[in-house]
């Protein structure tokens, strides 16, 4: 389990396992021979992809962004991507029950972002953080609410929409600090929405880029997803990200990194994006 400090805060790394995806899909318009390179696929094309969410101990309070794909796929999806569902199992193991949590933030609503936001029980779909507040932006689950032909396969209501019945989500719009030291960043290419979640202590900072830079094999900023809605736009976000991150040296988070879950970028030779390790 990765794990260090951030200021006054703890940083763990707590992973829902791996799924799969397809390579061509994964890295967009660049080449398999180029892609394969750094990471192999098996015989259908597939790549193992982590589901890192990140949990954030403040000392008052605690916080995990992201929940991975969850216990809920449908019998075909989960032949499809696999259904790990260790999240629980790891966050029992970082020291933690489900009641502990206090507050739960989704980068955007797709299913292997927000899977453990919810479980079954019996006819029911209730909270898995029966004491957590989530959050998300607005204009992501209105898009997801929208179920248009390219993308609705990723949004499934059960995920979030019993939680805004209830009461536990809110809907943010744009940046904001939510509480000292956790702020949200709006970085839009994956989705229109999608925000990254940034973390602040002690004079260092931290941030859970999400799907913006889903690996450490995507900082080129022209190996873009095919997933991605907005390509053009994830290039500016990750150029601008960059602007912040490498002078100020912030820790990367990167959700589905089954290697390498964090690191810091840096530029190298010939301007060339590369990571340095904690
Ligand atoms: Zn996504």
């Amino acid at each position: 389990m990765h794990r260090t400090t951030l200021g006054d805060f703890e940083l763990t790394v707590v992973s829902d396992g791996t799924y799969f995806l397809d390579g061509g899909a994964f890295f967009g318009v660049v080449p398999k021979t180029l892609w394969s390179k750094k990471a192999a696929p098996d015989e259908l094309n597939r790549l193992d992809a982590g589901l890192n969410s990140l949990l954030v101990r403040t000392g008052k309070k605690n916080i995990l962004i992201e929940t991975g794909i969850g216990n809920k796929l449908p019998e075909k999806m989960a032949q499809i991507y696999k259904q790990p569902a260790k999240l629980l199992d790891n966050l029992h193991a970082a020291g933690l029950a489900p009641e502990d949590i206090d507050i739960v933030i989704n980068t955007h609503l797709h299913f292997d972002h927000c899977g453990w936001n919810t479980v079954r029980r019996g006819d029911q779909v209730v909270a898995t953080f029966p004491n957590a507040k989530y959050y998300v932006q607005e204009q992501e689950w209105e898009h997801g609410r929208l179920q248009l032909e390219r993308d609705a396969i990723s949004y499934m209501s059960p995920n979030y929409d019993p939680l805004l019945e209830n009461g536990q989500m809110v809907l943010l719009n744009g940046d904001l600090e939510l509480l000292r030291g956790i702020s949200v960043k709006v970085f839009p290419g994956h989705t229109a929405n999608m925000q990254a979640v940034i973390i602040e202590s002690g004079g260092k900072k931290a941030c859970y880029i999400s799907d913006l830079i889903p690996t450490s094999h995507h900082l080129d900023v022209t190996w873009v997803m095919a997933f991605d809605l907005f390509p053009l736009q994830t290039i500016e976000s990750r150029k601008k990200y960059y602007s912040w991150a490498i002078p100020e040296k912030w820790l990367t988070v990167f959700t589905h990194d089954d290697q390498t879950p964090w690191g810091y970028v840096e530029r190298g030779e010939r301007n060339r994006l590369t990571l340095k390790f904690p």
